[in-house]
């Protein structure tokens, strides 16, 4: 723990220092050391994480079996429940989720940022894309690589220019993790073709479950997350990028929530069924159907807790 450097972050929209301690959480997804304070800029409303774990630091929180890194692995076949898998497909077929909800493009160069083992870059290309990725993590981007795309293994930062601009860019649940967000966003702008669209998902920390479980909140992921963004405030990061916000999705799923109330059942003993709770993200299965009708009326309020958010490179 004593290597874990962490560093003082003033807003990244440049606002004059004045920050409001909102609370302080720890990791509770690895359950690793730290304590870590969660502030709102008085100038703008942007919540961060301040200090921060620096980025040379920061991969201390990302151990190699890392959920995410996990997840998106293509399945080979999974011997999963016929029913289940039968239910499923119909009703992906029925249900709008959002979550990966992209804008009706004629098929061409897509770029993913965090793309993990490549399981969207392998979907896209099956639809006419030309595929490339960008992975922090070294095993997951040599996962995708196998695939036969084109990933380069490292940060946003650090990728290199690419030999031609994109037409649409996405990254799911990766914006939240930049260190500088507005400097990635103004680079991805450059790699972008005049009118290229830009997809991403992010936690809404302007949600009721955020405010109601606090530091308990399953979306907080802390310290990974280093901005908690609202529909307020990722409309100025992007605008301070350069880019146009053309629509905000509130994801239909309310999986938060649940995750969460497995936190709080932790924390007073209850570690057995908590627990349960807290897998519920990485395995929905009818709950979340079930769930479906409330999910539908909480999004269409704004009130759960992922949001997809197109914009668009002007013209
Ligand atoms: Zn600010």
């Amino acid at each position: 723990m004593s290597d874990i450097a962490l560093e003082d972050i003033g807003c990244p929209l440049n606002c004059p220092r004045g920050d409001e301690p909102i609370l302080t959480g720890r990791d509770l997804i690895n359950g690793l050391p730290g304590a870590f304070t969660i502030v709102r800029c008085r100038t703008c409303g942007l919540v961060r994480t301040n200090p921060q774990p620096t980025p040379a630091s920061m991969s201390f929180y990302y151990p190699h079996d890392y959920g995410p890194y996990l997840g998106t692995q293509v399945q080979a076949a999974a011997p999963r429940r016929k029913l289940f898998a039968s239910f499923r497909r119909v009703a992906r077929k029925l249900f709008e989720f959002n979550a990966t909800r992209l804008p009706k493009l004629p098929a061409g160069r897509m770029l993913e940022i965090g793309c993990a083992s490549g399981a969207f870059l392998h979907k896209m290309a099956a639809e006419g894309w030309q595929v490339e990725g960008i992975e922090f993590s070294a095993n997951a981007a040599a996962a995708a690589r196998a695939l036969g795309y084109p990933v380069h293994s490292g940060s946003l930062e650090t990728a290199p220019m690419p030999s031609e601009p994109f037409d649409l860019i996405v990254g799911w649940m990766v914006l939240e993790h930049l260190h500088d967000p507005v400097l990635a966003l103004k680079k991805l702008k450059a790699w972008m073709k005049p009118g290229g669209w830009l997809v991403l998902s992010t936690p809404n920390a302007g949600a009721l479950e955020a405010r109601v479980f606090r530091d308990s909140w399953y979306a907080l992921h802390l310290p990974n997350h280093l901005y908690h963004y609202s529909k307020k405030t990722i409309r100025l990061v992007l605008s301070k990028a350069g880019w146009e916000l053309e629509k905000i999705h509130f994801q239909r799923v309310l999986v938060d929530p649940i995750a969460s109330f497995g936190y709080v059942l932790q924390k007073i003993g209850m570690s057995r069924l908590g627990y349960k709770l807290i897998k519920f993200p990485e395995q929905p299965g009818y709950w979340t159907y079930a769930l479906y009708p409330l999910a539908v009326v909480a999004a269409a309020i704004g009130q759960t807790g992922r949001m997809t958010i197109w914009a668009r490179k002007a013209r």
